[in-house]
């Protein structure tokens, strides 16, 4: 059994100062403590602090930086390199910061920086409001923030980090700032896709928008590569209010799905329409006119339920390994691509997924934001998932020739967000032009690296 060397007397110090739970190797929560979603990492801390409070994270922050442990942050767990964990180090999990504040009249939510967007979506649906946030439910808004944030809304609203009103971090040295673009807006800028790298987010507030109920849901149909055309000129026309992710796979064993293709590869558009009512006919058949329909529900639904759909597929514990590329339209050669990778999926959920960012995140210029793909038509996650890590090694092969039969048809870099740990010497190209701005913040801000654990902006 792995034993912790901290050193009792500084343990108790830190317990003092901390009103949340501290977890060590030996202690019956420790295993469920250590555990993180993707089950590839199976790491041994010396230490999880479960915070509850600001005050919490900067005791933490300041213990790991005097003792020079290394420090993981975890808000949802979701990293798929799990930068959310370590070995011999502290884990500062922020899994139970998850208060949300909602004003309704400023359209503005306050939210702290352990929740996840099921958290987010159920506070501000409860008015009719909502931001982009992730498109499956137990994301963490830390992660996801951080890095950029892609889902549903991004065409109409932006990404995730376009919407942030201000944010309060709490930095190497423990200090803690707010920072809007007008007060520290070097580090807001940072925060706007440079992940984890300046600080521990406490609370994020967040724009809201109207929006309640939209159309939603998969329509299915074979794995060809005019549907992915045509889906193309459905985006390249369509106005903002339609979200519409692609997605290749296997059939999934779903009621409304025939049986004879649960299990064989497939496409899809998952709808998300945020127009009104009166055009859901509209646009169920523009989108039935992608192809041969295999099956669709595509139906009314809260806003928050669009962004369940997947939950179920991809719950904790299966063994992931990822990879991102960014496109600029959707080339021929990538159609083919995932016309012939997809067709060697290995599991159905190992869920290729294109979300288009054009829209409202084009709107914003390359330089403005930390994250810099305003040029980027498309963001890909490619994803073998499967339940053991044997069968998720065996599948590396697949998703690495899937990679790089995308790569002529890509931009150099990739979102960080889908990237994996062996991805780390492809940082500066992720940040493109903003890597030289990122390091010389993370330079003042964070000197001796104590935010290592992500895709790291060398100081
Ligand atoms: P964690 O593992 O907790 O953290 C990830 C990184 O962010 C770590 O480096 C951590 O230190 C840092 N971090 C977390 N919280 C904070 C905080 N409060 N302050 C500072 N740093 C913090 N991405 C999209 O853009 N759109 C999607 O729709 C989407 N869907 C996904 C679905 C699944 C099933 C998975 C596994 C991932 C998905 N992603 C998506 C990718 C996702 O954005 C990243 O995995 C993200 O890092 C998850 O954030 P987290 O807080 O859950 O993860």
């Amino acid at each position: 059994t792995y034993t912790s060397t901290l050193d009792d007397q500084l343990l108790d110090r830190l317990r003092g100062a901390v009103r949340g739970d501290l977890v060590r190797p030996g202690e019956p929560d420790y295993d469920e403590a250590r555990k993180v979603y993707n089950a590839m990492h199976d790491r041994r801390p010396a230490l999880v602090v479960r915070a509850v409070d600001t005050g919490d994270v900067i005791a933490t922050v300041d213990f790991a930086r005097e003792q020079h442990l290394p420090l993981a942050v975890r808000g949802g767990s979701h990293s798929v390199p799990g930068y959310g964990t370590c070995d011999d180090g502290v884990v500062l999990d922020l899994g139970r910061m998850r208060g949300i504040r909602v004003d309704p009249q400023a359209r503005t939510a306050w939210v702290e920086g352990g929740c996840t967007w099921a958290d987010v979506n159920h506070a501000t649906h409860a008015f009719g409001l909502a931001t982009t946030g992730g498109v499956v439910s137990s994301t963490g808004v830390g992660g996801l923030t951080t890095g950029g944030g892609m889902g549903y809304l991004a065409r109409r609203y932006g990404l995730a980090c376009d919407n942030l009103v201000s944010v309060d971090l709490v930095t190497a040295d423990g200090s803690f700032l707010t920072c809007t673009d007008q007060q520290h807006s070097d580090l807001m800028w940072a925060v706007r896709g440079g992940g984890g790298n300046f600080g521990v987010v406490t609370s994020f507030a967040y724009r809201l928008h109207p929006v309640a109920d939209i159309l939603g849901g998969p329509t299915f149909f074979p794995l060809d590569g005019d549907v992915i055309r045509r889906y193309r000129e459905l985006i390249a026309e369509a106005d903002e209010r339609l979200g519409a992710l692609f997605v290749v796979g296997l059939g999934p064993p779903l009621p409304f799905l025939p049986e004879r293709w649960h299990g064989r590869p497939l496409c899809g558009v998952v709808t998300c329409w945020t127009g009104p009512e009166e055009e859901d006919d509209r646009i169920r058949d523009r989108i039935a006119s992608l192809g041969p329909v295999l099956g669709r529900l595509l139906e009314r639904m809260p806003y928050p339920v669009i962004n369940t759909l997947f939950d179920d597929l991809v719950p904790a514990g299966l063994h992931h390994y990822w990879k991102g590329a960014f496109t600029q339209g959707m080339p021929d050669g990538a159609i083919d691509a995932l016309v012939e990778y997809g067709a060697g999926t290995p599991s159905i959920q190992s869920v290729t997924v294109v979300f288009p960012i054009d829209g409202a995140c084009h709107r914003v210029a390359p330089q403005d934001t930390a994250f810099s793909y305003r040029d980027a038509d498309y963001s890909i996650a490619l994803s073998p998932t499967l339940t053991t890590r044997e069968e998720c090694e065996a599948q590396k092969p697949w998703v690495r020739a899937f990679h790089g039969a995308l790569a002529p048809h890509s931009m150099e870099g990739g979102y960080v967000n889908f990237m994996d740990g062996d991805d780390q010497d492809r940082v500066q190209a992720n940040y493109r032009d903003n890597h030289a701005r990122l390091t010389g913040l993370k330079r003042r801000y964070d000197p001796e690296n104590l935010f290592r654990l992500n895709h790291n902006i060398v100081p």
